[in-house]
């Protein structure tokens, strides 16, 4: 489990973005690192593994949103926190920060 059952993330069930993203750039970085310590190094897979690592990152900033507002949680994470707090931070997020949603469709208010 990423993120705990309360937060945000898992409530609005978009954690599998998050670790759908975690896992590509581990692979990128692993097949990076393959590439350039064989005894034939590969630049152009190397290259290639690296951008499809910093492109999931990217990705993976921005796909994690409000449903409601569109406010990007992981992308407000690692831009107002500090490097070790943002996992935390977002882990403790049990609203949009935003609009206040709360991942919850059934519970859910118009906005007014
Ligand atoms: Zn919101």
């Amino acid at each position: 489990m990423l993120f705990p059952p309360e937060s945000i993330v898992s409530k609005s069930g978009q954690s599998w973005k998050f670790g759908a993203g975690v896992a590509v750039q581990f692979a990128g970085l692993g097949t990076f690192y393959w590439c350039m310590s064989g005894d034939e190094p590969s630049p152009l897979l190397a290259l290639g593994s690296l951008a499809v690592g910093l492109v999931t990152t990217f990705a993976s900033w921005f796909c994690v949103k409000c449903e409601r507002c569109g406010a990007r949680w992981l992308w407000m994470a690692v831009s107002t926190q500090s490097t070790p707090d943002w996992l935390p931070w977002l882990g403790r997020l049990t609203e949009c920060p935003k609009c206040g949603y709360g991942g919850d469709p059934t519970t859910e208010q118009p906005p007014p």
